[in-house]
């Protein structure tokens, strides 16, 4: 593996007089000096609203607001710059699919499907629906190693079944689950499917058209993007009958008092000014990782991730939660009667960053029937070093208890 370490400054700093070892990259990665630069570069340079004006900057700044939803587009191979709606972020693209889905196709005594290990982001939206609308949220179990268990999965299908929302890797578990067969049965049984790519498009080629799914949602700053802005992909048939999410600004065609209508797709979804200056910094951090490959990037996180379960699993006292080998980056444990929280706070005094908690995940927690674990979880510039340093780390706090 290259070392594309120089890349991110942040890495060289220290903490607590300690080498900082990153390991919370599933809750946000680090930036490269091309996003960092970007963001100022185009404040410095080209700012100006997108969409609305006819003066030079007006125009250059909408050309690299539109030029990265193409990014986006060939990125996760969907088919037309129309499929691609920019939000906040993963939250706020499965807030808009609750409401605008659920307005269309959803009514009550209609069921949707969650699976066990949803990120609480997959879940709670989907409650609210429930209060509005009446429908009925079933539970995709998964099995000890936190597998889904697809028997079970297609054996929850009635005739009012409408939607699977599921993540395509955990961000707890790191399970990477089988999206696309997901999909065959879905449609097979005359639903859509969601998949929430939060946690696989950081780390993994990811191609809607592969899955053959119907929804998908991203956070650009877990792919070394900038917080603040994110995509809902959707299928273009299915987008052109969901109702709008917010009114305002840019998603309209006409208003006039008696009568409003919208604009084309994608604009549709996307009331008020844009993140403009994020969206092209997500497709300068989309550019970086393609020109490193997905593909590599993908290995190289294997690797860390089959030596970290090997290394950790070494450790006295040490429980693993998510043992499956199709398993990507991210690594949860508990070590003894050690509480997560002290086990996170006394690493970070040794310079080492990992997630203590429940990880947005309670219903998770609840099915391993623990409160919370401490997590590891990896990127492109993850070293096996810091493996190392992460596990001598456990070792001294587990030798305090
Ligand atoms: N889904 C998954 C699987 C996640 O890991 C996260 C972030 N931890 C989210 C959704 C929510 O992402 P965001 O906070 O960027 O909206």
């Amino acid at each position: 593996m290259k070392n594309y370490r120089d890349d991110f400054p942040i890495l060289s700093r220290t903490v607590y007089g300690h080498p900082l070892v990153y390991l919370d990259n599933a809750a946000t990665t680090q930036k490269p000096r091309c996003v960092v630069e970007a963001i100022s570069d185009e404040y410095y340079s080209v700012n100006a609203n997108v969409h609305r004006g006819v003066h030079y900057l007006s125009q250059q700044a909408t050309d690299l607001h539109e030029a990265a939803r193409e990014t986006v587009r060939q990125f996760i191979g969907a088919r037309s710059v129309a499929e691609i709606v920019f939000t906040r972020g993963t939250t706020e693209s499965i807030n808009l699919l609750a409401t605008s889905y659920g307005e269309a196709f959803l009514h009550e005594g209609d069921e949707i499907l969650v699976s066990a290990m949803e990120h609480h982001s997959n879940i709670v939206p989907w409650q609210l629906l429930r209060e509005r609308k009446g429908i009925s949220i079933k539970v995709i179990p998964i099995t000890d190693s936190g597998e889904i268990m697809l028997d079970e999965y297609e054996s929850l299908f009635t005739p009012r079944t409408r939607l699977v929302c599921v993540a395509h890797v955990s961000n707890v578990l790191g399970t990477v689950n089988p999206v696309g067969e997901m999909a065959r049965i879905a449609h097979a049984h005359g639903a859509h499917i969601f998949v929430d790519a939060a946690q696989s498009v950081p780390h993994m080629p990811v191609d809607v058209a592969t899955m053959d799914c119907d929804f998908m949602a991203f956070s650009g700053h877990k792919v070394y993007g900038p917080t603040g802005v994110g995509v809902l992909f959707g299928r273009e048939s299915l987008l052109e009958k969901m109702p709008p999410y917010q009114g305002g600004g840019e998603m309209i065609a006409r208003v006039s008092f008696e009568r409003t209508t919208y604009e084309r797709l994608p604009y549709k979804f996307e009331a008020g000014t844009p993140d403009y200056v994020g969206t092209h910094a997500l497709a300068v951090a989309l550019d970086y990782v393609s020109k490193i490959g997905m593909e590599y990037i993908a290995r190289h996180e294997a690797e860390l991730t089959l030596y970290a379960m090997h290394r950790l699993g070494q450790i006295e006292g040490m429980a693993i939660y998510g043992t499956t080998p199709n398993k990507c980056g991210v690594v949860a444990f508990n070590v003894g009667n050690i509480h997560h929280l002290d086990l996170g706070t006394l690493l970070d005094r040794l310079g080492i960053a990992v997630r203590t908690g429940h990880h947005c995940a309670q219903p998770l927690m609840a099915r391993y029937g623990v409160e919370g674990m401490a997590r590891a979880s990896f990127a492109l510039y993850t070293t096996t070093e810091e493996i190392d340093a992460l596990a001598e780390g456990i070792e001294k706090v587990a030798k305090m208890f």
